[in-house]
């Protein structure tokens, strides 16, 4: 497997201010990790490294994932993508707080019992009450990153196996 071209931004040459053009590369908004070109005789890119495809709109400066059900659109500023407020689903605050509430308040419940009403010192399983509130704690963690994966698309294993092969072709 070829190792993704990644050099682009990283010589003198990345303080200019390009527009968005189908004669032009740029960087992936989607895992940030590949590059997208323009797909030959076709108004529409893709990226080198996860496989999605975008259409653009030039005027605008603005490019639209195609290939996926939500409406992911970014704005080209010239140096880089801004994410565009999504019309529908959003995650705002909101959501945070949600997530945020998720992750830490069963733990705390959990952990809040164990400190009230605490185990006898003999007790063989006076370590139960700090796993559970651990296992609590990660459980309720990868559900909400989890969420966040599925919400965004981000092509997680593709991602994880390149990073391992860069790993393991820096160390020979
Ligand atoms: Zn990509």
């Amino acid at each position: 497997m070829s190792k993704p071209i990644n050099q682009k931004n990283t010589g003198s040459s990345s303080a200019e201010v390009s527009s968005l053009s189908y004669q032009g590369v740029y960087s992936c908004p989607v895992c940030r990790h590949g590059e997208i070109s323009e797909i030959a005789l076709m108004d529409a890119f893709a990226c080198n490294f996860c496989r999605h495809i975008f259409t653009a709109n030039l005027e605008e400066q603005l490019l639209k994932m195609a290939d996926s059900s939500l409406p992911l659109t970014w704005y080209w500023n010239g140096k880089r993508w801004q994410g565009l407020p999504r019309a529908g689903a959003e995650l705002d605050w909101g959501a945070g707080l949600a997530a945020i509430a998720f992750v830490l308040l069963p733990p705390t419940l959990v952990g809040l019992a164990a400190y009230y009403f605490p185990s006898l010192p003999n007790d063989p399983f006076s370590w139960f009450p700090i796993f559970w509130t651990g296992l609590t704690f990660f459980t309720h963690l990868t559900c909400v990153v989890w969420l966040i994966i599925e919400y965004y698309q981000f092509p997680v294993f593709a991602f994880l196996r390149v990073w391992q092969q860069q790993l393991l072709g820096r160390r020979q």
